[in-house]
């Protein structure tokens, strides 16, 4: 884990990315705004330095993501599997960005990035990340993978190249990933990358409107159900939890993206140390969980949930039934509990 690149990573990066012809950009299933920032951030550079690279997602992004200059030139694996297929196959260099172990790109992803011979560049600052061939760029304090794309093109010696258009992916993930500069683990270093961002002519209040001010009424009413009806507050254990079940998402004409930061609204409540929101799907339940303080949301998802992520910041999934996965929360809450509370 480290801020900076060592120089023999610096050496082989530059080498590798200028000697490449087929460039393929990868980011995790489901992705957020750091994982399209940090994706289009380094589209949007490897072009500035004359590359002609192919971004491709496992799935589509949420509707608020779709501003991102560009984004419609992305392949999306789960629309388009045979060009994603070949693409991969024929990459000579692979970014995986905003994920540090395959399996977060989805199973089919997952299978085509197996079988490369390509190498890959990995930037990403999740937690115990895996090892990837050759490069493995991880800052587990950074606050979004954003941050490090930056710190990366900077490393390299390639800053002269950045452009507003990198700079709107670079300000949107540290945006998004930071809850708007909020979190514990933005820095010095966070702002100065963001102040870089602005000097370079970025209008970031019109990044912040993209992503927030763009709800549609339904959204906003299913969080009202979610909050009036859905919420249960634990104050013996200190934990709160939302869960939303088809039904309920269909009557509100759910769409992907619409429950993104539901489970904060929980977690903000007084006293509340850990939050939990379960969101059924089409063959699982997935789950998200946020923690204030010490409790260590990322081990409590690896090991009780098929998940990881970061320390006050995780999520997973269950293939339980909406009530058996609701109990075996409950139930965990209970045994937890002294080390919540504490936290
Ligand atoms: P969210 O709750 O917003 O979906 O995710 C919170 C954090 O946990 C994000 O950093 C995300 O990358 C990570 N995360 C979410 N779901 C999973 C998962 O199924 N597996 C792993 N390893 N990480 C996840
Ligand atoms: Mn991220």
């Amino acid at each position: 884990m480290s801020r900076i690149l060592t120089p023999d990573q610096i050496d082989t990066a530059q080498r590798l990315i200028l000697n490449a012809n087929r460039i393929v950009v990868t980011t995790h299933k489901s992705p957020d705004g750091d994982a399209i920032g940090s994706a289009m951030a380094m589209h949007h550079f490897l072009r500035s330095i004359g590359k002609t690279p192919v971004t491709i997602l496992p799935d589509a992004a949420p509707d608020f993501l779709h501003w991102v200059k560009d984004y419609d030139q992305c392949i999306v694996l789960e629309a388009q599997p045979t060009e994603a297929a070949e693409q991969i196959s024929e990459a000579d260099l692979i970014f995986s960005l905003d994920y540090n172990h395959l399996p977060r790109t989805g199973e089919a992803m997952s299978q085509l990035l197996e079988k490369s011979k390509a190498p890959f560049i990995l930037i990403d600052h999740h937690q115990q990340p895996g090892t990837f061939p050759v490069i493995t760029y991880s800052d587990t304090k950074a606050c979004s993978t954003c941050e490090m794309v930056f710190r990366f093109i900077e490393q390299c010696g390639w800053k002269g190249h950045l452009n507003i258009d990198i700079a709107a992916c670079i300000y949107l993930g540290i945006m998004t990933d930071s809850g708007s500069f909020r979190f514990h683990n933005v820095s010095d270093d966070t702002h100065r990358i963001a102040g870089e961002m602005i000097a370079l002519g970025l209008d970031h209040a019109e990044i912040h409107r993209n992503v927030y001010d763009t709800n549609l009424m339904d959204k906003l009413k299913l969080i009202g159900y979610a909050l009036s009806e859905k919420l249960v507050v634990m104050p013996e254990h200190s934990t709160a939890y939302i869960s939303l079940e088809k039904d309920e998402l269909k009557r509100y004409n759910y769409r992907q993206g619409d429950t993104e930061g539901l489970v904060n609204q929980a977690l903000s409540i007084r006293g509340v140390k850990l939050a939990a929101f379960f969101r059924e799907g089409n063959n699982e339940i997935k789950t998200s969980f946020r923690s204030k303080g010490n409790f260590d949301v990322n081990a409590f998802a690896r090991e009780h949930w098929q998940g990881g992520g970061h320390i006050n910041a995780a999520g997973g999934m269950s293939n339980d039934s909406m009530a058996i996965t609701l109990e075996k929360f409950c139930n965990l809450s209970v045994q937890y509990s002294s080390k919540i509370n504490a936290s």
